[in-house]
């Protein structure tokens, strides 16, 4: 068995809302944390406008601060954590030992 921890998220962000690409390092600053959905600063005023309007102010988790960057914001509101575990097996009586304990399933 071998387990791998891949760094996904160091090189650049992503906006849930156009999808754009920030890349780590670039200079654009603000954005919004909406559920779930990092919004970039080109996205947010109209998602802000949007909650305004429909009284959804509550799902607007977080804010980027004044001087923090979208990349910034994104990765402080991911806690840090962008990776992910990737587990392999050499083969299936491997695999079915690890999650079943060797019975079949
Ligand atoms: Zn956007």
């Amino acid at each position: 068995m071998k387990t791998e921890v891949f760094d996904l998220g160091d090189a650049s962000v992503e906006c849930d809302g156009c999808s754009k690409v920030y890349a780590k390092g670039s200079p654009q600053k603000g954005g919004i944390l909406f559920e779930s959905k990092g919004l970039c600063p080109v996205c947010a005023p109209k998602w802000e406008e949007r909650a305004k309007r429909y009284g959804e102010e509550k799902f607007i988790r977080d804010r980027a601060a004044p001087e923090e960057t979208f990349y910034g914001f994104v990765m402080r509101t991911r806690g840090g954590d962008n990776t992910m575990t990737f587990t392999t097996f050499e083969n299936k009586d491997e695999f079915l030992k690890h999650f079943f304990g060797g019975k079949k399933p």
